[in-house]
């Protein structure tokens, strides 16, 4: 029996492939009708025989192009037409169109092996692409995504490349950023004055710089890598001496998974994850044996690791390197640069040499940073890849922009029922950072074609993303505490309505009673919080200055458990810093520059510097860094804590004396730092379940969500969720947006919203 069907398909299906998809696909089950853009994604009728339907029906469904997301597809029955051919019609207007623009993805399978086909017209072309691959977010500058919006409306197509990009049949039909050598971008080597340096192959110039431990500044999709030889010890040092970066981990490029499994140790999964279209970059532990240089990231027990993504990084690896240091071309923790001219100024005195080319970068996307937790993905950055992929609300409401955090800030728009978050701009001190902050916000209510009426933003005052927000003139504002964001994130990346018990452990966060949160259990929806815990206040002597050196916090702890009996303990420690216990005590006594903070992350750090790993950190996070990875004997004990219950205010106060005096025992009788991180490991997951059991009691909530930085941490995380899943509770963690600071913006947004609730 003949029937016609009229489907509306929305997700990313536009400039992804899927009109000739669809076209194909009509052919080869017989089955006649048109296709066209639509303001809403795609919209198909398809005339056939019933059975011809349904088949041609499940591919949609089952086997999409690679790069397209289908979120729905509307299908209803209507009259025969009769058309006897199949036809890509043109587009409807697009005036009021939900826009899903597809991530920049990594070079396809098709488009490599014409890379290295010397037969082939695009031959080691740089910037080989098709409508399964290539540049996307990074490159568009308007909607809707067509090449005249985007930066490769400067290259004209040549006649061969017309041709494809007209032809339905071709993988090439409709690719925006095509071209070759006749007619598309140019890669040019630079010197370190910008002057060029005339090459018949730029690439292979760059690498015999490279193999002579030259630094080079590399321009990719999201913006430029610092590259060095992986394997040369004095390529890396002078490279870190350059940067001004000590110890903090580089990320490494490898040829491709043979390699990688030669310098890391990799499970299935994760092998996966490597080599997914996302091509993040992935911590991996160390394998014996690896070859790479010590200082490519020195005391560290992982390697990020990132196979290439880029024709261009394909052609310096294929041949010569094993591995190179790809970093971020940044100063410190500035954002990394992408245009020409501010790259050859900012990375002045940094790099030796640079290759560029004449393909703009619009907006700028950091490497993606992933690890396994538990069997799951935990996303450190979410960034190159995976931005714009919305995220699914679950309910409908107002247009907001959450302004996110000062450090590792992305910033969150909602749109209907989906949430978008942005790249990672990083952290918002620098000049540069502000000034990208401002760029994202505009540049993403343009593609996305958002007008916001909310605005939400973090309680601290002097945050840069919260002053923005207070100087704009929206009339509905939302100041959202720092740990409510973190654990409602939680709960909505998982399309979870409260109440739960929300569990936020962090470094800082401002608390709605002006002193430093950091440790935070909470009764909560998306409406409202309750702080039912959190560990007693401790004093930071010198304020910002114990954020960054832990033996600060280990001298405050050490304080509060001794008090003036400490001037008595032997500890290498105190002899260390025995001009600074005095002073200490003092400002601590007269409350002197030393804020109260509740923050899990210090307490971290001061059982760092106890257990004799790290007194001053070097970068931010560096010290439960060192302090989890310090455990390579894993055990079961735990030290005594105190929780104390109170009438008024929050319930439970936790308290550590007991556990810093059993610390400092073990330290004096030989313990390892294995053995005393463990412990304390142990005790910190141990204080998670006690805690949440006693809510569960007096509230009967089962639901627990895990956020904040601390869940960076593997060991943490797998036996706090062991412990609470063995206690009967359900517990969420983070999967698709960051645990740390990057996912706040998402928390922000959705509580927003409910306070607006239409
Ligand atoms: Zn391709
Ligand atoms: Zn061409
Ligand atoms: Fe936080």
């Amino acid at each position: 029996m003949l029937k016609r069907l009229n489907l509306q398909i929305e997700g990313i299906v536009q400039g992804v492939g899927f009109r000739p998809f669809i076209f194909s696909l009509a052919r080869e089950h017989g089955v006649s009708g048109w296709v066209l853009n639509s303001s809403r994604g795609v919209e198909i009728e398809i005339e056939g025989a019933e059975e011809a339907l349904n088949n041609f029906l499940s591919q949609v469904k089952n086997n999409p192009p690679p790069l397209s997301r289908i979120l729905s597809i509307l299908q209803k029955e209507i009259p025969l037409i009769g058309d006897k051919t199949f036809a890509i019609h043109e587009s409807k207007s697009l005036a009021d169109r939900v826009p899903f623009i597809s991530p920049d993805t990594d070079v396809c399978d098709d488009c490599l092996r014409e890379l290295f086909d010397p037969a082939d017209r695009r031959y080691r072309y740089p910037f080989i692409n098709c409508t399964n691959c290539g540049p996307r977010f990074t490159i568009i500058k308007d909607i809707p995504y067509d090449r005249d919006k985007t930066t490769m409306q400067s290259f004209t197509l040549c006649p061969e490349c017309e041709q494809e990009y007209h032809d339905p049949l071709n993988r090439r039909f409709h690719a925006q950023p095509i071209g070759c050598w006749q007619c598309g971008p140019r890669l040019m080597l630079l010197n370190e004055r910008g002057g060029e340096i005339k090459a018949a192959d730029p690439v292979q110039e760059t690498i015999a710089l490279l193999l002579q431990g030259s630094i080079l500044a590399v321009k990719g999709l999201g913006g430029f890598h610092l590259a060095v030889d992986a394997t040369s010890e004095e390529a890396v040092l002078r490279l870190r001496s350059r940067k001004l970066r000590e110890e903090k981990p580089f990320a490494i490029m490898v040829r491709d998974i043979e390699r990688a499994r030669q310098v890391c140790l990799i499970s299935p999964q994760e092998e996966e994850i490597l080599t997914s279209k996302l091509k993040p970059i992935l911590l991996l532990k160390k394998r014996p044996g690896h070859g790479i240089a010590e200082s490519v990231a020195p005391r560290n027990q992982f390697f990020g690791i990132m196979l290439p993504y880029t024709p261009v990084h394909h052609l310096l690896l294929k041949s010569r390197f094993d591995a190179l240091v790809m970093t971020s071309a940044n100063i410190t923790d500035e954002p990394i640069t992408k245009d020409n001219q501010e790259s050859l100024e900012r990375l002045q005195g940094i790099a030796d040499y640079f290759l560029m080319h004449n393909r703009d970068i619009h907006v700028r996307a950091d490497d993606s940073i992933v690890r396994t937790a538990a069997g799951k993905l935990s996303i450190l950055r979410r960034s190159r890849g995976m931005v714009p992929l919305s995220l699914p609300l679950i309910e409908d409401g107002l247009e907001v922009l959450a302004c996110g955090a000062e450090l590792k800030n992305t910033i969150c728009f909602t749109k209907g029922k989906v949430a978008f978050l942005s790249q990672y701009i990083g952290d918002m001190e620098s000049v540069a950072a502000d000034r990208i902050f401002l760029e994202s916000i505009e540049h993403l209510k343009n593609i996305l074609q958002v007008a916001p009426e909310v605005i939400a933003y973090d309680l601290h005052p002097d945050y840069r993303a919260t002053r923005y927000a207070l100087e704009q003139s929206y009339s509905r504002a939302v100041g959202v505490q720092h740990h409510f964001a973190h654990v409602a994130g939680c709960l909505a990346e998982h399309g979870v309505d409260g109440p739960a018990i929300g569990v936020a452990f962090d470094g800082t966060g401002y608390g709605d009673d002006g002193a430093i949160w950091g440790s935070e259990f909470f009764t909560f929806d998306y409406s409202h919080y309750k702080r039912r815990a959190h560990f007693a206040y401790v004093p930071m002597p010198g304020g910002d200055a114990a954020a960054k050196e832990p033996y600060r916090m280990a001298i405050s702890y050490l304080y509060r458990t001794f008090k003036e009996k400490l001037s008595g303990l032997n500890l290498p420690l105190l002899q260390k810093y025995s001009d600074r216990v005095q002073p200490f005590m003092t400002m601590i006594d007269r409350g002197i520059n030393s804020p109260l903070t509740s923050s899990c992350g210090r307490l971290f750090d001061a059982v760092s510097s106890l257990a004799g790993l790290r007194d001053v950190m070097t970068f931010e996070g560096q010290a439960p860094m060192e302090l989890e990875m310090a455990i390579d004997e894993p055990h079961d004990l735990v030290y005594t804590y105190q929780v104390a219950a109170q009438a008024a205010g929050p319930d439970f106060i936790i308290s550590f004396e007991p556990m810093i005096a059993a610390i400092i025992d073990d330290v004096l009788q030989g313990k390892t730092a294995s053995y005393i991180s463990c412990r304390f490991h142990n005790t910190v997951a141990q204080v998670i379940a006690d805690i949440c059991g006693r809510l569960r009691v007096k509230e009967g909530i089962k639901l627990v969500a895990l956020s904040g930085g601390v869940f960076q941490n593997l060991y943490l995380l797998t036996r706090s969720v062991d412990l609470l899943r063995s206690k009967g509770f359900t517990v969420l963690t983070h999967e698709q947006v960051p645990t740390n600071d990057g996912g706040i913006s998402l928390g922000q947004a959705v509580i927003a919203r409910r306070a607006y609730k239409i």
